[in-house]
């Protein structure tokens, strides 16, 4: 089951959350209860910073492939 991170749109209150699909509603803020919108998961956002920021610990596969849009 994939991982989600969402954020709230009212107090900026960040958090994660298992969901059964992609398309599923966004969970309201445990804090406040307004509506979050659906961010990048922290895993992603790694990859990408790891590998635009240091390419000899990726080896060059991510930038020479394209898939983080640094090239
Ligand atoms: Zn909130």
């Amino acid at each position: 089951m994939p991982l989600y991170e969402y954020r709230c749109v009212s107090c900026g209150h960040q958090f994660e959350k298992l969901m059964s699909s992609f398309s599923a509603k966004n969970p309201e803020c445990p804090t406040c209860g307004e509506a979050t919108e659906k961010q990048l998961s922290a895993f992603a956002a790694k990859v990408e910073g790891a590998c635009c920021g240091t390419p000899s610990d990726s080896g060059g596969s991510c930038c020479s492939g394209g898939s983080c849009g640094c090239s």
